[in-house]
């Protein structure tokens, strides 16, 4: 079985999303462990990594994914990308010192640059990163991206590159993102659809390298390269690659993370479809 969860708010303190995320009756959840529209997050207290580190621990959760700020654009022009590497490096430490399993990146953007160029930069960036937490060890999940505005990581075969330009490395991962490779193009809305996902990420990365899965709805249709979460079942993908994905064996212990909006059925909503459709209710 996957573990259902969601993106969970650190308001009022890291511990806090625990709270929330046990509330829901979450298995799996991800937070930011701080703004991720800015660029100097201040560093953790003790006090902070202690409370999260208990929370954690009497909590049950099977598992805890971080998301890399939006700011973070490791295939950016040289300044951005020193800023980028210097802050996906801080991330990683944090996830180090909270107990984090492992961090969602989105991959960077080419802007003007050529896409080769901008890919060789990301595996460049990545490795100076990957060499500078060695010891941390927290593994760095490459987001699948809806590819608007020369965004990097639309396709598996692209991740698969900047993957095999770091020989594998084993820290390197894939978060599966089923609202955005809808968006760029790929139809996960069908059966067979899903089956034909799943044998891409199979041949090209290895299954065992999906390490998270983000699960929404899409506002825009199939390959309009929109990326505008909705609830399940109510955008172009519909319901039936959700329905898949949590039941599906392949996935055993990956987390599943909802990033629905939160008015409406709210997560406590999806999450209630989830378990129905995984049958496990
Ligand atoms: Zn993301
Ligand atoms: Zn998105």
């Amino acid at each position: 079985m996957s573990l259902l969860g969601a993106h969970i708010s650190v308001s009022g303190g890291l511990h806090r999303a625990i709270e929330r995320a046990v509330a829901l009756g979450c298995e799996a959840m991800q937070i930011f462990t701080r703004n991720p529209l800015q660029w100097h997050g201040k560093s953790l207290s003790e006090g902070e990594i202690s409370a999260f580190r208990k929370a954690l621990l009497s909590s049950g959760m099977k598992s805890v994914v971080s998301h890399a700020s939006y700011l973070i654009n490791l295939a950016g022009d040289a300044h951005v990308r020193r800023k980028s590497v210097d802050a996906l490096k801080a991330e990683i430490g944090r996830c180090y010192q909270l107990g984090i399993d492992a961090v969602v990146l989105h991959p960077g953007s080419s802007g003007d640059a050529p896409p080769m160029s901008a890919r060789g930069a990301l595996a460049a960036s990545l490795r100076e990163i990957l060499d500078g937490t060695e010891e941390l060890g927290v593994p760095v999940l490459l987001e699948t991206m809806a590819g608007q505005g020369g965004l990097l990581g639309s396709t598996v075969d692209e991740l698969a590159w900047v993957i095999d330009a770091l020989d594998w490395d084993k820290r390197l991962g894939v978060c599966a993102d089923l609202c955005h490779l809808f968006g760029a193009g790929i139809d996960v809305s069908t059966e067979g659809g899903y089956e034909r996902l799943v044998s891409s990420l199979s041949r090209h990365v290895g299954l065992d390298r999906v390490m998270c899965w983000h699960i929404s709805d899409n506002k825009g249709g199939r390959g309009d390269r929109v990326d505008r979460h909705a609830h399940l079942g109510e955008g172009g993908i519909g319901i039936v690659p959700f329905g898949m994905l949590v039941a599906d064996a392949r996935f055993h212990d990956t987390p599943v993370i909802l990033e629905t909006p939160k008015d409406g059925p709210g997560d406590a909503g999806n999450l209630a479809l989830l378990r129905k459709l995984r049958g496990s209710r």
